[in-house]
């Protein structure tokens, strides 16, 4: 049997392979005598959290872990990718703890955008996916807009508890907790430690509160629905918007579609002309046909027009599924989970929704 090389910081094995995963350690430092796995390395030297996936069967096992302590829970979900980026099953883990919901990555909002409608929208989707929070709130962690907020909230909410942070992998978790590190921390050498958790080979990053308790960064877990998992890092590039996002307008008649690269299809299927406002990156190209022709046009054109995805990374894409809606309201939006939204600038029409 293969004998492994451990880590002296958290315990894990290592490997010298996949950079994102646990344990990574670059090869040249296997022949040291000592061998600290990357995220220990880079928290010892440079007091910065870097975030981790985790096997499904580890990720289960903290999960499990938190309803059985008397916590604050603090979720982050990236608002470009709400869905993708739940945790399924959370609102069961928890227990009977509270849930403060974070949105991150707002700087990437138009300003005219209405930000109470969001969060009206995500506590509603919260909702529906089984979890009451007992507060919604937004935040950019790159920025560090909304931090100071969302850590003064979380101060008042714990009432003396823990508090765990949760999140699955790119929503910003790592960039949200180095920011308050940034903001609350004199000296990180001594403000952070790490703590192991019950039952994981992995140590978890422990930020010291005033009173004794703790914050705790747990790992991100790699939540398989997420885009980023149909397509390849290039194109990836191309679907997160890096900037402050410009909504586009479209003025559609009853029987035009929209597809947005190769990876959403909108249809207008009934009503009077209305106007659409999508809510994506700059860099998808919005491409507008007629819906008779769509299918065909679709089939044909997957990978060079309407892209991304590309010629390669079309091949393993699910096909796309379609969603009816009849929207009443006035103003509606309509949300392709990791792509962005289509707000209806009309009422009594109906929509198909491929994603
Ligand atoms: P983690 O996997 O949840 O720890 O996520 P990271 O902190 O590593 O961030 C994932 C990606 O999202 C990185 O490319 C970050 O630069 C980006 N990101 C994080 N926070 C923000 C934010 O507030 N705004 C924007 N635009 N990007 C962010």
């Amino acid at each position: 049997e293969e004998s492994k090389t451990i880590c002296v910081g958290c315990g894990v094995a290592i490997q010298t392979e996949e950079k994102d995963q646990l344990g990574y350690a670059p090869p040249s430092s296997l022949t040291r005598d000592v061998v600290t796995c990357q995220r220990c390395f880079r928290l010892k030297h440079y007091n910065e959290v870097q975030d981790v996936s985790l096997t499904d069967d580890d990720f289960l096992r903290i999960l499990n872990g938190l309803g059985q302590k008397d916590a604050l829970i603090v979720k982050v979900v990236d608002i470009f990718d709400f869905t993708g980026s739940w945790l399924p099953g959370i609102h069961r883990f928890v227990g009977k703890n509270e849930v403060l919901l974070v949105g991150n990555k707002v700087d990437l909002l138009p300003k005219s955008l209405n930000q109470n409608r969001l969060k009206n929208w995500m506590k509603k989707s919260a909702k529906d996916l089984g979890l009451k929070p007992i507060d919604v709130m937004l935040m950019s962690a790159e920025k560090g807009q909304g931090v100071v907020e969302i850590a003064t909230e979380i101060d008042r909410l714990r009432k003396g508890k823990d508090v765990f942070v949760v999140g699955c992998t790119n929503v910003g978790k790592s960039t949200f907790i180095n920011q308050m590190i940034k903001t609350f921390g004199g000296d990180t050498e001594q403000l952070i430690t790490t703590s192991h958790f019950p039952g994981t080979t992995l140590d978890m990053i422990d930020i010291p509160l005033d009173d004794g308790k703790a914050l705790y960064d747990t790992p991100g877990i790699i939540n398989h629905h997420q885009m980023a998992h149909h397509i390849d890092k290039n194109e990836l590039k191309i679907i997160t918007p890096k900037k402050e996002i410009k909504p586009m307008v479209f003025q559609l008649n009853e029987g035009q579609t929209l597809f947005f690269g190769g990876l959403g299809r909108f249809d207008f299927t009934q009503g009077e002309r209305t106007s659409f406002t999508c809510y994506c990156s700059n860099d998808i190209h919005i491409h507008r046909t007629k819906r008779e022709k769509a299918e065909e046009l679709y089939e044909q054109h997957l990978g060079e027009l309407l892209t991304p995805p590309g010629e390669e990374t079309k091949e393993t894409l699910p096909p796309l599924v379609k969603h009816t809606f009849q929207i009443k309201d006035k103003k509606s939006d309509i949300v392709f989970s990791g792509l962005g939204w289509v707000t209806v600038n009309g009422q009594n029409v109906k929509v198909e929704l491929r994603p």
